[in-house]
This record gives C-alpha cells, sequence and structure tokens, in this order.
C-alpha cells in the first residue's frame, strides 16, 4: 500500500470505500507527509519502541509509526473504518488495531499484556473535541506512557506551554507542567488536513517526568485548588478557594496561608505558580 499522506491517495480511499468522514468523531485526515515526519521525528520512535495510537483514521500516519516503531496499538472509535485500515495497513506486521473508545480503554492493562510493563510513546492526531479529556487520563492515569506527541487545536498547545500572568493560563497548564515537560514541536494551517479543521493546528511533545518539578503532600487537594482558583477566573484567589463549596476552606484559614507564603490577599489565581500552588496546598493540608 502506498503511503496515504497526499489529498490524492487520501481521496482514493475516500472513494474506494465510500466513506463519509465523521465530524462527530473529529475526522480531519493528514495529507501532509512533511508535518508527519516532524511528528515521528519529535516522538524520537526507536526499533525498541512499542507505540500506542489514538484514533488512526485511515491509517495515514499509522503507516509511518509502523516503519520507525517496533509495535504499534491503535485504539479507533470509528468501527466503519475497520475494513478500511486491514487494507492500508495490511504490509505492516507490527500494528494491531482495536475498536474502541480510548476514554474507556486500560491503557496500562492493554499495554503491560504486550510490552511486560515496560513504558510507551503516544502518537496521535487527536480528536479535538475530546482533546483535554484524552489529555488528562494519560497524563494523571497512565504511568507506563514516556512521553505524548500529537496533533492538537494550537490554542490548547498554548495553554500547555503558559506560565503564570498570560491570559492562556490556566488549569491544563498547571495539570500537563505538573506531570510534563511540554514543548510545542510545530504549527500546521488547516491546508494540511482533509477536511479542513477550522482552527490552526500545533504538534506538541510531553515528556513525562519521573518526578514531578514540585514537592506537594496530596496531589488531588493541589489540583482542587487549582480548579477552584480558575474556576471563576475574575475573582480573587481568596474568593475563588472560599466559595468552593467541596474545599471547605475559612477566609481566615486562606489569608493566613497567603501570609505565611508572603502573598497579598488580592492576588488572582492565575498569578500563581505551579511552585507557589504546591506551597498553598501542603499549608493548607497541613
Ligand atoms: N490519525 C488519522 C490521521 O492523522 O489522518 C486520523 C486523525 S483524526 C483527527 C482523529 C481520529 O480519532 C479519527 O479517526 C476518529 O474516528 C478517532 N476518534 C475520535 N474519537 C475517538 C475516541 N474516543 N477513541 C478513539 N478514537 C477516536
Amino acid at each position: 500500500m502506498a503511503y496515504l499522506a497526499n489529498p490524492s491517495r487520501t481521496m482514493e480511499i475516500v472513494k474506494k470505500y465510500d466513506l463519509s468522514i465523521q465530524k462527530k468523531f473529529g475526522q480531519n485526515f493528514l495529507i501532509n507527509e512533511g508535518i508527519i515526519e516532524d511528528i515521528i521525528d519529535a516522538a524520537k520512535i526507536t526499533k525498541d519502541d512499542i507505540v500506542l495510537e489514538i484514533g488512526p483514521g485511515i491509517g495515514t500516519l499509522t503507516q509511518y509509526i509502523a516503519e520507525s516503531a517496533k509495535q504499534v496499538i491503535c485504539v479507533e472509535i470509528d468501527k466503519m473504518l475497520m475494513p478500511i485500515l486491514a487494507d492500508t495497513l495490511s504490509e505492516y506486521q507490527n500494528v494491531e488495531v482495536i475498536n474502541n473508545d480510548i476514554l474507556k480503554v486500560n491503557i496500562s492493562e492493554l499495554i503491560g499484556n504486550r510490552n511486560n510493563g515496560n513504558r510507551v510513546k503516544v502518537v496521535a492526531n487527536l480528536p479535538y473535541y475530546i482533546t483535554t479529556p484524552i489529555i488528562m487520563k494519560l497524563l494523571e492515569e497512565e504511568t507506563i506512557i514516556e512521553s505524548i506527541t500529537v496533533m492538537i487545536q494550537k490554542e490548547v498547545a498554548d495553554r500547555m506551554e503558559e506560565g503564570p500572568g498570560s491570559k492562556d493560563y490556566g488549569a491544563l497548564s498547571l495539570a500537563v507542567q505538573y506531570y510534563s515537560k511540554p514543548e510545542i514541536v510545530t504549527k500546521v494551517p488547516p491546508s494540511c488536513f482533509i477536511p479542513q479543521p477550522g482552527v490552526d493546528s500545533a504538534v506538541i511533545t510531553l515528556r513525562r517526568y519521573d518526578t514531578p518539578p514540585v514537592e506537594v503532600d496530596d496531589e488531588t487537594y493541589m489540583f482542587k485548588l487549582v480548579r477552584a482558583a480558575f474556576n471563576q477566573r475574575r475573582k480573587t484567589l481568596m474568593n475563588g478557594l472560599t466559595h468552593d463549596s467541596t474545599l471547605g476552606l475559612s477566609k481566615e484559614k486562606v489569608s493566613k496561608a497567603l501570609d505565611e507564603m508572603g502573598i497579598s490577599a488580592t492576588i488572582r489565581g492565575e498569578a500563581l505558580s505551579l511552585q507557589d500552588f504546591a506551597n498553598l496546598s501542603n499549608i493548607l493540608c497541613r
């Protein structure tokens, strides 16, 4: 099977199978070989690697991953794509396609059975409608993952990289930066896909830390604080935290903690760094 990463080969497959491209599954197929090569380079795939690909589509990116990796495990939600993938990937003995929703898959179990517990690399052109839940699942639940190299909406990639003070800085930035080191690899225009998405895209690599960059006594509690702080962006940190009923924090307690940290009680959540949230969490947990 010739490479699919160009408009004519992709349209050939669409016509051959009378495929109706599913917007509800975020289907935007890559047609630019240069971008695929950038993804493969950024993921640093070797012949020792097992790669998990989320949403192989018609198999365009999968072909290139299969040539660089030891094994590729793909999870695709759309069952209409199964016969197409069987065709386009028929030459690759090292690819396995699983028809399932990635949000419902126990990834550690899936991979652990195949890789003796060794860590894997995730590579994907993600469906944009569920980028954040997928990334959060990969970061929070799956220590078996070494790195994540994905195509996502450019705006979301920017949020992952931002620090305090930026309008794009928020709960996603803090979660991504707690678990991993993010690096935007390249920006990608809509013309690199069929059909073209209505937004710009970017490839980003998240390299998972063995140990997070800050020490936190209770991660779950810190992320509760983060969510409360950014829930109402315009409020002060004090109001955000004390108005969150699940935290049950009094003004006095928060005020004392901020005082101990040398931070003004009128500060907004978006001015706090990851280290500040870790310190605040550790003080409030004592
Ligand atoms: N990898 C292909 C490419 O680059 O041309 C297709 C990428 S397309 C942006 C996203 C793919 O994810 C589609 O094939 C879509 O059907 C699949 N998908 C959407 N939601 C999914 C989910 N919850 N679990 C697994 N795959 C999903």
